[in-house]
């Protein structure tokens, strides 16, 4: 079977691939995947799951280490946030226009030399449209990339890694083939999304991703109906289906699950590693 969305289709169910939520993961995944070592890294992970960060607000390098906690780890902490920071941060400065007062966040431009030769940076109040220097005493601050954070709290970082963990066990020549990602499936009686379908010349993984768990009875049989249509839909594919978490282990109830069906379960003792062990 080749292409898992027609089987589907020829399966009766309506199937959208073309979601903002498909997009924005697609795209997360290609920005992170030519560093993707660095992803596994623990450390990385918690400074990619950093509330503050994850709602906008610019933290500066040591808010950042403080927020991470990286301990006796912070010089690998340090060498692998420097290594994706291109990828994941916008920088600026929080400064306040000497003229009206007030304050504002600026992103980091190029220096620039004007006419007369003499060097400046380009900040230009907003209210005021007025341009000003740089105080010598500004720090500055990092933002996540607004693509990272809205694909982080798609689930990304756990897609992520699921996907490089499964493409180990692909041959090389297919490990660049396609990928589906957050693909819808509906019909009369049944509508889900497929996290990731990773297809291979010899079958497939049908692979639900979590990055952590709401454990209310309600959001565990939710997760549990999830599971079951997950392993109905992943049978009718004939491929396999893997539960991919960041966390450690999961609920009793759904380990029973997923043991009962013979599905596959891949934790952070699987997904994660620090950069410096790989
Ligand atoms: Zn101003």
């Amino acid at each position: 079977m080749n292409d898992p969305i027609q089987a589907l289709r020829d399966a009766g169910y309506h199937v959208v691939t073309d979601r903002p939520v498909s997009k924005r993961l697609n795209a997360f995944v290609k920005l992170t995947m030519m560093q993707q070592e660095y992803y596994r890294d623990p450390l990385i992970v918690r400074l990619l799951s950093n509330a503050q960060l994850r709602k906008g607000n610019a933290l500066t390098a040591d808010q950042l280490i403080r927020a991470v906690k990286p301990g006796e780890n912070s010089e690998r902490f340090i060498k692998a946030a420097t290594a994706i920071s291109k990828a994941i941060f916008q920088r600026g400065y929080s400064l306040e226009c000497p003229d009206c007062g007030m304050v504002d966040w600026y992103p980091l431009y190029d220096m620039i030399i004007n006419s007369s030769g003499a060097p400046l940076y380009h900040f230009v109040c907003r209210g005021f449209t007025h341009p000003f220097p740089l105080p010598i005493n500004a720090q500055i601050e990092y933002k996540l990339n607004p693509l990272v954070s809205e694909a982080v709290k798609d689930g990304g970082l756990t897609l992520l890694n699921a996907l490089v963990y499964l493409n180990q066990e692909v041959h090389p020549s297919e490990r660049f083939q396609d990928k589906f990602i957050a693909v819808e499936v509906k019909n009369r009686h049944l509508h889900t999304d497929i996290d990731l379908i990773r297809f291979h010349k010899n079958g497939g993984y049908y692979v639900e991703c979590k990055d952590n768990f709401n454990t209310t009875d309600e959001a565990i049989a939710e997760l549990q109906r999830t599971i079951e249509t997950g392993l109905m839909l992943a049978n009718t594919l004939g491929y396999q289906y893997v539960f991919a978490t960041l966390q450690e282990e999961v609920p009793p109830t759904i380990q029973q699950q997923l043991d009962a069906a013979n599905a596959r379960l891949l934790t952070a003792h699987d997904l994660l590693k620090p950069y410096d062990e790989q």
